[in-house]
């Protein structure tokens, strides 16, 4: 094996090559300053590997071959049909990789192999195979005025895209910038998460596999500080999208206007689910269970504040208690029973048993968790899963995003109340409400400030349905249709058909 990939054996028995450098040009190079960082495993604490850490020159070298690729044969004259092959061969090498993917994927991230085999990669395939549906139907449209006049419009690649993503779905949130990117006609710099950068890497295998031409995706992995904010400032950029915390949004927001780049965010959330007297309350328990503890509570969207209404509120809670004993199964992510792995780093661990302390200090009610919980070993960033009752609003669990699993529920009597408070948040990227009555649910639906309303679910995204948030969630929208926005730029032509 060369320097720039290794044979490695995953804790299930996986051999498989991992690329550890950065892929520029369809090819893995060293870093200019030649500096690695550690990748760890969470849920043992342990280094798995060394990966090579972009510098702002190694951004500028691969925006340079992106730009290049841009205008350049053969990726110019691919058109839509060109590009929807590659995005349907992508997806058919993430088929054939899935159990080395889910395998990356657990070890990298901790999360479940069954959740990252059974939930992930499907995802990952279903959003590169729903995108080269797109690929062959990027229309614009005519525009009546009068009869001396034919106008249409051109939906045109934005450019050189920048896409810096997170680490708690890495190869998904990897597939929901690229394959959008790739159907549009775009070519893009992608940073992955300091915290989880194998999957995207042995992607860039499947990239160069799937006949992409050089240049057209690259690969950086680094330090946020360093490669993403040389991504997010780089003049050359013409588009930067980012999915992660609020703060890092705007940081990103600021450097992104030096040339005004075309921007899309998709950040922090504090999701409120919505528990009416009139709900099926096996069937709210189940869905706001998945909705904050999946992923060990680190998505996005999941439903940290749980509002109840008075006369359903014991019973709930008797029942979201039961649930969570029952069905989040802690241990090792590569065992078939786990359902709740660590969380991601030693940071994250610190950062929410904090707000655990703080929950304590501010006077609301630990009921259920609240502890680390260490694996088999002694080792792993685990966190039992957690519930506070008795949650005021202003407590800052309650307001916070946490990023964990936990929870606060508390009781509301009106759903007016219900509203009022649900909206009472800076954040606005999803919501549930759980009621059987239709009015209700579609009135309240309406009302609730946020990207996306869950009527008796939670969390179950759809790579055929606009994602993204309002108020201090972000800017933008991806996946369905909507997500096209993001990645084309549109032109006007007017014809003069009279003197
Ligand atoms: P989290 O706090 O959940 O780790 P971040 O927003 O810090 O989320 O990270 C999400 C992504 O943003 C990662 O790829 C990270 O490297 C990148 N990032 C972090 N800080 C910056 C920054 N100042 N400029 C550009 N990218 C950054």
């Amino acid at each position: 094996m060369s320097d720039l990939l290794l044979e490695l054996t995953a804790p299930n028995g996986l051999k498989y090559s991992q690329p550890i450098g950065l892929f520029i040009n369809n090819e893995f190079v060293k870093s200019s300053t030649g500096e690695k960082f550690a990748t760890i495993n969470p849920a043992t604490e342990t280094d798995i590997t060394h990966v090579y850490a972009a510098s702002a020159d190694d951004v500028d070298v691969a925006v340079k071959a992106a730009r290049k690729a841009l205008k350049s044969e053969p990726y110019k004259s691919l058109g839509g049909p060109g590009r929807a092959r590659l995005l349907h061969k992508i997806a058919d090498l993430i088929e054939q990789n899935a159990h080395t993917l889910a395998s990356i994927e657990c070890w990298d991230n901790g999360k479940p192999y069954l959740h990252a085999l059974y939930a992930d990669v499907p995802m990952v395939v279903n959003t590169f195979r729903y995108f080269a549906g797109w690929a062959d139907k990027i229309q614009g449209d005519m525009i009546e005025t009068k009869p001396t006049k034919l106008i249409y419009t051109i939906r045109e690649p934005v450019g050189v895209c920048g896409q810096i993503i997170p680490w708690n779905y890495p190869i998904l949130m990897a597939a929901w910038k690229i394959a959008p990117m790739l159907a549009c006609g775009n070519t893009t710099v992608l940073k992955p998460a300091e915290q989880t950068p194998l999957s995207a890497l042995y992607f860039a295998t499947l990239i160069k596999e799937a006949g992409v031409p050089p240049g057209v995706i690259n690969i950086l992995n680094g330090f946020g500080r360093v490669a993403g904010a040389a991504i997010a400032s780089h003049l050359d950029i013409d588009k930067v999208a980012f999915t992660g915390s609020t703060q890092t949004g705007r940081e990103i927001m600021k450097m992104a206007s030096s040339n005004l780049k075309n921007i899309s965010l998709e950040t922090g959330g504090k999701s409120p689910s919505l528990i009416f007297d009139d709900a099926d309350i096996a069937s709210a328990v189940k869905w706001t269970h998945q909705g904050i503890m999946f992923n060990a509570g680190q998505t996005c969207t999941a439903n940290s504040r749980i509002l109840v209404q008075e006369g359903v509120y014991e019973k709930f809670v008797e029942q979201f208690k039961e649930t969570v004993k029952n069905v989040s199964k802690i241990g090792d992510p590569f065992e078939n029973t786990t359902y709740h792995g660590p969380q991601i780093t030693q940071a994250q661990f610190d950062r929410v048993m904090g707000y655990i302390e703080s929950g304590k200090s501010e006077g609301a009610t630990l009921a259920m968790g609240g502890v680390p919980h260490k694996n088999i070993n002694g080792k792993g960033f685990y966190i039992a899963p957690t519930i506070f009752t008795d949650v005021k609003d202003h407590h800052r669990i309650y307001r916070e995003e946490i990023f964990g699993p936990f929870c606060v529920i508390s009781s509301f009597v009106t759903e007016e109340e219900a509203i009022t408070r649900a909206n009472d948040s800076t954040y606005g990227l999803g919501a549930s409400v759980f009621t059987e009555n239709l009015k209700r649910a579609h009135r309240v639906a309406r009302a609730i400030e946020s990207g996306t309303v869950w009527i008796n679910s939670s969390i179950d995204s759809d790579f055929r349905v606009p994602f993204g948030g309002v108020k201090l969630s972000g800017i933008g929208r991806e996946l369905g249709e909507a997500g096209l926005a993001s990645y084309t730029s549109m032109k006007s032509v007017h014809v003069n058909l009279g003197d």
